[in-house]
């Protein structure tokens, strides 16, 4: 069908570059470019012999333009696939549109200097996209993603309007270690210690980090402590899901990952404000990255399920209605899969589908779009096809 240029090659894109290996019908063929080239060559070496999908490998700065757009230029991919950090967002859609390639992400830009979640600077691409007559494909992991996905189906499916939407992402695995992040330390550290916001009447209700937490219990995982956090996907959803009134995200945390957060974010290691030391300067939350366990070592040694899903509820026929989607993913399955814990799994598989949707002109439409945007029935088919199969409940418990 055709090839795709994957970027980065960290703990979410070796599962996406797995599961592609898995999709030769679609995937013939895929580039691996990453800062590291080493990274890249090691996954070619251990997938090549098992897939059809011809693996190549190259050296790429996502941060310069000019690399990129010749990268591209030499591979001709049918979509770029970034998943490297939503610091480059910005420069990979510039060599996408300079080449007109289609684009697929899983993160909304973020600027270095400040944790700001919002789609305002890639938005800004709309009509640059529309005019090359290509896609740009926002959010395809699973949160933002899937859970995109979900709401456009239940809306689809299920509901006249939707109301309230309550996002639930449980982690309920165990690592062993005091604290480790999932997934990069950097990004997921700058989303929790931020303030927590939501959505309330079309306006931002904002919270201090951690103030709103509810007790909810989990199928597949049992009872646990979560929290309200700002998540980039209240901000597209809150547009594109007829009704809204009121939109929430709650995350999972165990008292330990806490408590040592509060700890690290006391002393000023988690403050993204560089300092000097010993002449240099540094980034507290980056020298902190690198001396936390990588998120890919974790694999091996997590147990558990996650649970992540939507609670929706709205009006049917005139009716009130309550709606639960949810996908229960089991670490240690995954691990056998693919190598990896559930976190990246959860996200790397929509990832190698959003891709899929674009090169088997499922979705096809030119501009910078969110995965709610599309038709989800083929999404959610392939959802049940490559591993992350979902579950309803009619009679889901609420959270208050
Ligand atoms: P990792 O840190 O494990 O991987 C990032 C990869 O990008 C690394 O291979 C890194 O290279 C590479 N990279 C970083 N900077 C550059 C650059 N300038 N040029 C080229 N390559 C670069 O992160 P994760 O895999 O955990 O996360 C990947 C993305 O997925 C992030 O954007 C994250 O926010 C997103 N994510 C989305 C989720 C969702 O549900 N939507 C959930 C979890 C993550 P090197 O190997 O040299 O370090």
């Amino acid at each position: 069908m055709g090839k795709c240029m994957i970027i980065g090659c960290g703990g979410v894109a070796s599962v996406a570059i797995h599961k592609c290996c898995q999709n030769s019908e679609v995937f013939e063929g895929i580039m691996i470019a990453s800062r590291t080239k080493s990274k890249c060559d090691a996954l070619k070496e251990k997938l090549q012999p098992t897939t059809k999908t011809v693996i190549e490998t190259a050296q790429v700065n996502a941060d310069n333009v000019d690399e990129l757009v010749a990268l591209i230029e030499s591979y001709k991919p049918d979509v770029v696939l970034n998943l490297a950090l939503p610091y480059q967002d910005l420069t990979i859609m510039d060599a996408c549109l300079a080449t007109k390639t289609h684009y697929v992400d899983t993160a909304n830009y973020e600027p270095l200097d400040t944790a700001k979640f919002e789609y305002k600077w890639q938005w800004a691409y709309r009509e640059r996209f529309e005019k090359a007559g290509i896609t740009a494909l926002l959010g395809s992991g699973f949160d933002p993603g899937v859970t995109g996905v979900f709401s456009a189906y239940a809306m689809k499916h299920e509901f006249d309007e939707i109301n309230y939407i309550d996002i639930l992402d449980c982690n309920g695995g165990d690592h062993g270690y005091p604290f480790a992040t999932n997934f990069n330390p950097e990004i997921n550290i700058r989303e929790v210690s931020a303030k927590g916001s939501y959505i309330e009447d079309g306006k931002w209700i904002e919270t201090e980090p951690m103030e709103i937490k509810r007790v909810y219990n989990f199928k597949g995982v049992g009872e646990k402590d979560m929290y309200l956090l700002h998540h980039e996907e209240l901000e597209s959803l809150a547009l594109n899901i007829k009704g809204i009134k009121r939109i929430r995200f709650f995350m999972t945390f165990g008292q330990s990952y806490l408590t040592h957060l509060k700890c690290l974010e006391n002393v000023g290691m988690t403050s993204i404000e560089p300092i000097m030391y010993e002449g240099r300067e540094i980034v507290p939350l980056q020298f902190l990255k690198a001396v936390l366990p990588d998120p890919a070592s974790l694999g091996p040694r997590t147990v558990g399920k996650t649970n992540i899903g939507c609670i929706f509820r709205g009006k049917k026929d005139g009716k009130d209605k309550n709606y639960y989607l949810y996908n229960i993913c089991d670490h240690q399955e995954c691990y056998k899969e693919v190598g990896s814990q559930a976190i990246s799994y959860t996200t790397g598989v929509p990832a190698m589908i959003g891709a899929m949707m674009i090169m088997t002109g499922k979705w096809n439409k030119a501009g910078v779009y969110n995965i709610e945007e599309f038709d989800p029935d083929p999404f959610m088919d392939a959802l049940n096809k490559w591993g992350l199969p979902w579950e309803e409940d009619f009679d889901p418990t609420l959270v208050d």
